[in-house]
């Protein structure tokens, strides 16, 4: 029996043997090994069944044990035989293949499938380059477009800026014929005028009442004639920055006579009345007297021009220490919202067919802007339809020699 042992040994078997009543009798050297060379007193003692306790005595054949002193360790396969009513047990290492194979289907199938998630990644990140790609092309296609238009920018700017400067000494060209022809224009009919006011007035002998009244059209065409000729004169003057300031000391009060005389004509016309409030006659002024003259005529006429029948027009002065304020207000048609911000523009007129009827370029309300920031000043209107407009005007000063 002891030499079956050995024989077992030398194969690398660990085995052992015992009696009847399962008292362990032998062990060889391999199963002392993996005991670590003791030797426990029974069968019981030395095995464990692989998914519970063993049933003692052991049947002849093979079970799944494991050594009771090393419960977790290798699950091995216990042959058993019986030979003259001795046991035999002969331990084969359960090769841990099917374990080892399931694992290895585990993790090879968790490869598998981290291998299909790198593809899909792969296959992501193809997409994304592709797409870059595809940008990168579209890209560069734009850029091509935008030289292409840039370059024809370049040229279109070449072109407008040579227009331009064709466009500015038309300009130029336009401002010195109108100012010469206002000029050329003005000059004889000056000259109709006064000698016409001559015989209107009877100096270059008798006339007859219907000669009178005849030349009396005559004057108050010749008058609005001549008050075109000088808005061109001025805006043309303006438009070539050769308008300068001539300041003067005066007295305004004489100014604001001066314009009431030539104005109230057209005023007793209408009905309307004309009143000046805030005693001009005791303000000094150092500034261009024919251009505030202007201003005035120029605010005070429209003021006659758009009111009612019978309506009035208020001038009102007020100096102080840095300014001199006045306002024109009238009780007319006034300026509907729409139309206020533009009321300054060169050639603009709110209603054209009422301007036909009164006369006028739209050139006056531009003209009188251009000379209130000539003075350093500012002109400012409000107004409410049907009920009239004012018109502010500030001038800072020095408005006396300093
Ligand atoms: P115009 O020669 O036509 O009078 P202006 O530049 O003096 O030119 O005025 C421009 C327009 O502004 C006028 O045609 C008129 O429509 C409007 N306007 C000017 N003053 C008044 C006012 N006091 N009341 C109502 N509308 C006015």
């Amino acid at each position: 029996m002891d030499r079956a042992l050995e024989t077992l040994d030398a194969v690398g078997l660990p085995a052992a043997l015992w009696d009847h009543q399962g008292r362990l009798l032998e062990g060889n050297r391999s199963l002392r090994a993996r005991l670590g060379g003791r030797l426990p007193d029974t069968v019981a003692k030395l095995f464990t069944g692989a998914d519970g306790p063993l049933d003692f005595p052991l049947a002849a054949g093979e079970f799944e044990v494991r050594l009771l002193n090393d419960p977790s360790g290798p699950v091995a396969a216990l042959r058993v035989g019986y030979l003259e009513g001795y046991g035999v047990g002969v331990i084969h290492e359960v090769d841990d293949r099917a374990r080892l194979q399931r694992e290895l289907e585990a993790k090879t199938s968790e490869l598998q499938e981290k291998v299909l998630e790198l593809s899909r990644s792969k296959r992501a990140i193809l997409n994304i380059l592709e797409d870059l790609e595809d940008r990168s092309r579209e890209l560069s296609r734009r850029k091509e477009e935008l030289e292409v238009l840039n370059y024809d920018l370049q040229r279109f700017n070449r072109d407008l800026e040579r227009a331009n400067k064709e466009l500015r000494s038309l300009d130029e060209t336009k401002s010195n014929l109108l100012s010469n022809v206002s000029h050329e224009l003005r000059t004889p009919l000056v000259a109709i005028k006064g000698y016409s006011d001559l015989m209107f007035r009877g100096k270059l002998g008798p006339v007859t009442e219907k000669q009178r009244l005849g030349l009396e059209v005559s004057l108050k065409s010749q008058d609005r004639l001549l008050d075109l000729i000088n808005n061109l004169l001025d805006f043309s003057r303006i438009e070539i920055g050769r308008l300068e300031l001539m300041r003067e000391e005066f007295v305004l009060g004489d100014l604001v006579d001066e314009v009431l005389a030539a104005l109230h004509p057209r005023a007793a016309e209408r009905g309307v009345d004309l009143r000046i409030l805030g005693r001009p006659e005791e303000i000094r002024l150092f500034a261009d007297r024919t251009k505030i003259g202007q201003i005035l005529t120029n605010l005070i006429s429209n003021a006659i021009k758009f009111n009612r029948d019978d309506g009035r027009v208020e001038v009102t002065f007020e100096s102080a220490d840095h300014e001199l304020a006045f306002s024109v207000r009238d009780t007319g048609i006034g300026i509907p919202p729409e139309h206020v911000g533009r009321i300054f523009d060169r050639f603009f007129q709110v209603d054209a067919g009422m301007s036909r009827r009164y006369g006028g370029t739209g050139l006056g309300l531009s003209i009188v802007k251009s000379l209130v920031e000539l003075h350093g000043g500012s002109i400012q209107v409000v107004s409410e339809p049907d009920k009239g407009a004012t018109f502010l005007i500030r001038l800072p000063r020095p408005l006396g020699p300093e």
